[in-house]
């Protein structure tokens, strides 16, 4: 089949980079880009950080209108996928007009897990999802305010840490009994509960809501423990459900998320998916999905060079960062690795400095760098070459991990 037309539907992390990849892999065919967003394409990682605490700064565009334009791709904009029928190659838009394709990528994302019991106060509660929403809370965080923050998850704690240096109280309820619970080990939920709590911000894990009422224009929060909280606004980040609905009536395979192949090719062959809304089909396995910005672009990659027809981008252990309260921290590898083993000292302040190590069955399967960004690409190497863990080597903060790497 020829190959003149390939459309991508999401103009985010994945669809932009799709994009990029394509045009620098030698396709040079009609390329369209559908976004249901009013903007052109942006970055979400700076909406929970420097768009809150450097309004006037911040950065968040992916591709200029003048590089679209010298790329030769056609972008839709504020004007979403409806319909897919893939047997007939063709996309409808919420206008009506209708787009034929020979390939098609869905790059839909994910949107904010819902928690009706705050949505039905219908004032003073806001997640994050996109720019207008890091709009809106930069209005919201200000000086004196008391913000609690719903999930201790990296939302709830990226923006806990913005709020407060924007002068908030700030409140985060986290019903584990630990923060970064999903991605990340004990040993690093412990440190950052030490770090938020010595910044002046109130961490309750374990903690559940009951019930929550708006009183006035304050949002009174009934704890499980029978306390009650009083805030001048409520924010939650409980994870996000991926965007599936295109899929789901196009009669793609759908399990939470759109199940893909290691080619990122969904059950239908012209049919593609890449980022939050893809889950990659793991053998007996659950299929994996990986919310993070490396692996949108990654899969985008994975999807531009096999309908390109080109080999694959080389396979890398995910990898992912969160900058909170000053602190820069990087992960790489499976952060659910059997033990963990720290390199450096944890001691308190916001300028410490160090690594831990995860293991599994004698292999060096993770690391963590917390304020040493450039010991990752040591650890990088070593998780991806899976070198067995010595621990008088690896542990031994007057080693190099350059030439251990
Ligand atoms: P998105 O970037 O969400 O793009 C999907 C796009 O598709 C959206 O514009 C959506 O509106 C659009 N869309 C949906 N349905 C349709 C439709 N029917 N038609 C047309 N368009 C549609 N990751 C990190 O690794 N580090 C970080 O520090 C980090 N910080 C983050 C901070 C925030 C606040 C958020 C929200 C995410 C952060 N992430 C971070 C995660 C990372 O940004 C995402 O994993 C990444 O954006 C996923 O890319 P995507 O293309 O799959 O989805
Ligand atoms: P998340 O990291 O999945 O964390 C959600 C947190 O909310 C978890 O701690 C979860 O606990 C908790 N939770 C779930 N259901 C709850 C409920 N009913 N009541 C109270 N707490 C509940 O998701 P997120 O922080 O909302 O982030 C959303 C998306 O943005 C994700 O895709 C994330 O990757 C992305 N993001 C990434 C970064 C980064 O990588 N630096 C930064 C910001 C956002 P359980 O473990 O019990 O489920």
């Amino acid at each position: 089949m020829s190959l003149s037309h390939i459309v991508i539907i999401g103009a985010g992390q994945a669809g932009a980079s799709a994009i990029l990849e394509l045009r620098a892999h030698g396709y040079e065919g009609k390329l369209t880009l559908v976004g249901d967003e009013p903007h052109l394409p942006y970055e979400r990682p700076p909406l929970s950080k420097e768009v809150i605490l450097t309004p006037d700064s911040a950065r968040v565009e992916i591709l200029s209108a003048e590089k679209l334009a010298a790329l030769k791709v056609t972008l839709i904009t504020g004007n979403g996928a409806e319909r897919l029928d893939p047997e007939a190659r063709l996309v409808e838009l919420e206008n009506g007009d209708t787009l034929g394709y020979d390939k098609l990528l869905l790059a839909t994302g994910g949107a904010p897990r819902r928690l009706p019991m705050l949505d039905s106060l219908a004032q003073q509660v806001y997640t994050l999802r996109n720019l207008e929403d890091a709009r809106k809370l930069i209005t919201v965080f200000t000086a004196e305010k008391s913000i609690v923050l719903v999930g201790g998850g990296v939302i709830g704690l990226e923006l806990a840490s913005s709020a407060s240096a924007r002068g908030c109280r700030v409140t985060v309820l986290e019903q584990e009994p630990m923060v970064m619970k999903r991605c990340a080990p004990a040993a690093l939920g412990e440190y950052l509960v030490g770090r938020h709590r010595a910044q002046g911000i109130d961490v309750r894990l374990s903690t559940g809501i009951h019930s929550a009422e708006l009183q006035g224009e304050e949002v009174h929060l009934l704890l499980e423990d029978g306390q009650t909280l009083v805030a001048d606004a409520v924010v939650y980040g409980i994870g996000i459900v991926p965007n599936v609905r295109l899929a789901i009536t196009a009669g793609l395979e759908v399990d939470g998320a759109i199940l893909v192949d290691e080619h990122c090719r969904s059950s239908h062959p012209d049919i593609y998916a890449a980022g939050d809304v893809a889950a990659r089909r793991n053998g007996a396995d659950r299929p994996r999905r990986i919310e993070s910005w490396e692996n949108a672009n990654h899969q985008a990659a994975i999807f531009a060079r096999h309908v390109l027809g080109q080999e694959p981008p080389p396979a890398r252990a995910p990898w992912f960062w969160t900058d909170q309260l000053g602190i820069n921290i990087q992960f790489v590898g499976d952060m659910a690795a059997a033990q963990w083993h720290l390199r450096g000292d944890m001691a308190s302040g916001t300028d410490s400095a160090f690594t831990l190590i995860g293991v599994s069955n004698g292999t060096l399967v993770a690391g963590i760098t917390v304020n040493q960004p450039r010991e990752m690409r040591n650890l990088r190497k070593m998780v991806d070459k899976r070198v067995c863990f010595q621990p008088e080597q690896h542990l031994d903060v007057t080693r190099d991990l350059r030439k251990l790497a």
